[in-house]
């Protein structure tokens, strides 16, 4: 004993040992509320644990202060692309030019498809989600079918690709859930029989639907369908083109068994319609209905061709709808029916697809938009609707129902949009969120945060230097 009193020191709470984090929004967008300014935003760790609106700069806590980050503009939750192809980014400005339609575009992606190998294929997904977090996207659903070796020969490990395309997305600093796609067939024949898949098709087949369940099995997610803190394994029937409708279940159970999300396309093309209806009876959603492919954690992925039939299965089952409308303008799909979906039942997500842009504002006006041009009405979703779509709804159909909010408890992803670029200045915290919605691009973000943790700040990312380098020299060799 050296006489020296003895001190007890209560054992830090867990919150405490995680790290703390304070900004202050200038505006910022909660669930609720609407926009709110002067918002004290705390987190530790990767949760929020206190959101607190108007709190003027001398009323912010002391403690607080030190490190305190303050965010001008209008600050956003998280956004999420439910729906990617990572490696379509090769092709923008290629497919662009010229005449054609989605199945002359498709023999040009079928092109890069057969030049990718893991390595090449982590170098460009990394590239183009890093683009994605410059654009404010924090989660991307990956629809992956890329699978496997030339001519459908599998790699040593069968999953090599998965887990390049997995790697990509956490050294680019964002959350993902791989959709791993279930694709077998390559087309129905005009008496309705399932095709063999040819060429470069090769490559996305695994023979059939339980030998994909084993290899999704082998990628190794926990009970709860994780991969890792910032991966999420997920499930996907390519369409009913290229899944015969008795090889579904497999796909079905194994998204059931994780609780995992199960996405398809849906109706993307007309000719896919009258492919299933030859070949079924039935429309590419009754296909899917009757196999039991729809419900509150399955989405329909463009949804554009439909009867109201269809969406009365979509909206009474809960099915997400997945609007990708850059990429169906692009490769002139068509106009869904989106305010019917809603209406009906199917909460809205959005996609950048085949990453014709990426940039989830012109994602989320072109569904009103488009609505207004389809219908010659104005006034179809209001701006937070479509806030919603690119950012709560989006997170959950992926399989991430805690983030996509600002709200203590939530993930502690933020979107930061500078409201003082030519256009978006003179918005006002009234019309904050419309002007974002309806007038901002991608490049207006500013900041972003990932799990607690700075991932882009001014415009810049802080783990790919050099985001417009990393695209070129993942894209140009595959153009040669
Ligand atoms: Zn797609």
């Amino acid at each position: 004993m050296t006489g020296r009193p003895m001190i007890s020191r209560p054992a830090p709470a867990p919150a405490a040992l995680a790290r703390s984090r304070a900004w202050h929004a200038e505006l910022a967008w909660l669930p609720g509320r609407g926009v709110c300014a002067d918002v004290l935003i705390e987190a530790a760790g990767d949760r929020f644990t206190a959101v607190t609106p108007e709190v003027s700069g001398d009323a912010i806590p002391a403690g607080l202060r030190p490190g305190l980050t303050r965010l001008p503009g209008l600050t956003l939750p998280g956004m999420a692309n439910a729906h990617s192809h990572a490696f379509h980014r090769a092709l923008r400005g290629a497919t662009q030019v010229g005449a054609g339609t989605f199945w002359t575009w498709r023999e040009r992606m079928y092109q890069v498809a057969a030049k990718l190998d893991p390595d090449s294929y982590l170098a460009l997904a990394r590239a183009v989600y890093a683009e994605m977090a410059l654009a404010g996207i924090t989660c991307v659903g990956e629809f992956h079918y890329l699978h496997h070796g030339p001519d459908g020969v599998p790699y040593a490990d069968p999953n090599e690709m998965s887990r390049a395309v997995i790697a990509a997305a956490g050294q680019a600093g964002i959350r993902i859930t791989l959709l791993d796609t279930c694709y077998l067939s390559g087309g129905l024949s005009p008496d309705g029989r399932p095709q063999p898949l040819a060429g470069p098709q090769l490559r996305f087949g695994d023979g059939d639907a339980e030998a994909w369940a084993q290899r999704a099995t082998d990628l190794g997610a926990d009970e709860h369908g994780l991969l890792s803190p910032l991966a999420r394994a997920g499930a996907a029937i390519h369409s009913v083109r290229a899944v015969p409708a008795g090889q579904m279940h497999p796909v079905i159970a194994w998204a059931q068994r994780y609780g995992a999300p199960l996405h398809a396309h849906v109706s993307e093309q007309r000719e896919e319609n009258q492919a299933s209806l030859a070949a079924y009876r039935r429309t590419p959603a009754e296909v899917l209905y009757e196999a039991g492919a729809l419900g509150p954690r399955s989405t329909a992925v463009h949804a554009t061709h439909l009867v109201g039939r269809d969406i009365e299965l979509l909206g009474g089952s809960r099915t997400y709808a997945c609007l990708c409308p850059t990429t169906e303008a692009d490769l002139a799909d068509g106009i869904g029916p989106a305010r019917a979906l809603a209406t009906a039942g199917s909460p809205l997500t959005l996609g950048s697809d085949s990453q014709a842009v990426i940039d989830m504002f012109e994602e989320a006006r072109r569904v009103e938009l488009g609505e207004r041009l389809a219908s010659g009405q104005r006034g179809h979703f209001r701006a937070g609707e479509l806030a919603r779509a690119a950012t709560t709804d989006g997170h959950t159909s992926l399989g991430w129902p805690d983030a996509g909010e600002i709200a203590a408890g939530a993930i502690a992803d933020l979107v930061t949009v500078g409201l003082d670029s030519p256009r978006l200045a003179g918005a006002t915290q009234t019309t904050a969120l419309a002007s974002v919605v309806f007038a901002a691009n991608a490049a207006d973000v500013r900041n972003v945060v990932v799990g607690g943790a700075d991932l882009v700040v001014d415009g810049h990312h802080l783990l790919i230097n050099d985001v417009p380098a990393a695209l070129s020299a993942a894209i140009r060799p595959l153009l040669d």
